[in-house]
């Protein structure tokens, strides 16, 4: 049983209860509760309500993974590779399809380069969380086949536009093959545009296992290389080690 579906069986046998006792103020409220929660549970990976969420690695290695959204970008991807090959860093790239399919030559350097690169749907659609069962599947398998065409590798984790899920994503992953993933650190690094701030942030939210999430699309080129050689810094006199997302998730790879 998924989270929420524990929720809501709660939630009804108290509001049954409320509604013996004959206090329907008490019915609203538990209903209202439950809104509330289910809202919660839309917007934030780290509560688990519709499913097996991966937001974080185990915790027992001083270990972190780098993730990076929304690329492949024409100017910003191709700086970002340059400052992980300087470092000797590997990471998770969440691709959308269409951009994929619009600049093949960097979604084949990104895996060339030996990261990994995941589905982060075709169109990057901010309704994608209100598509239905079908149309998501067609979505994420379009996205499948057009990373697979270009890089001849098939992706095996997704993650959601905006992290928002519901039930339809993890029932459609699951379908798929797919693990749905999320992230334990970010810096609004596409908003924030102080470096300093966006690693601050994600400093204070980090810890052994953590999975960060930052972007290579819709970012200018300088201030990403900026914000990751800045991280990248203070990671490692931080004593974290920067392990691609699979290995940190086994614990391989890490001290
Ligand atoms: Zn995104």
């Amino acid at each position: 049983m998924a989270r929420y579906q524990f929720l809501m069986l709660v939630a009804a046998v108290l509001a049954a209860v409320a509604w013996r006792w004959g206090n329907p103020f008490l019915v609203a409220a538990d209903l209202l509760a439950l809104v509330t929660v289910i809202g919660f549970g839309v917007a934030l990976p780290g509560w688990r309500l519709f499913g097996p969420f991966l937001c974080t690695g185990p915790a027992s290695r001083r270990c972190v993974a780098l993730t990076f959204d929304d690329g492949p970008d024409a100017a910003s991807t191709p700086a970002l590779l340059e400052v992980l090959r300087e470092s000797g860093v590997e990471a998770a790239f969440f691709c959308v399809g269409e951009r994929v399919a619009a600049h093949p030559e960097l979604a084949r350097q990104i895996v060339g380069a030996g990261h990994l690169l995941e589905n982060h749907s075709y169109t990057h659609s901010h309704t994608t969380n209100l598509f239905s069962v079908p149309r998501l599947q067609a979505d994420l398998t379009r996205t499948q086949k057009v990373i697979e065409q270009v890089t001849g590798t098939v992706p095996s984790r997704f993650r959601p536009p905006m992290g928002l899920s519901n039930p339809r994503v993890f029932r459609v992953a699951r379908t798929l093959g797919l693990t749905v993933v999320g992230w334990s650190a970010r810096g609004f690094d596409t908003r924030v545009t102080e470096p300093e701030r966006v690693v601050s942030r994600i400093v204070r939210r980090l810890g052994p296992g953590a999975i960060i999430l930052l972007h290579d699309g819709g970012i200018p080129a300088e201030r990403l290389v900026v914000t990751v050689k800045m991280l990248l810094d203070r990671l490692r006199t931080l004593g974290y080690e920067v392990v691609r997302l699979d290995r940190m998730l086994t614990g391989n790879d890490c001290r």
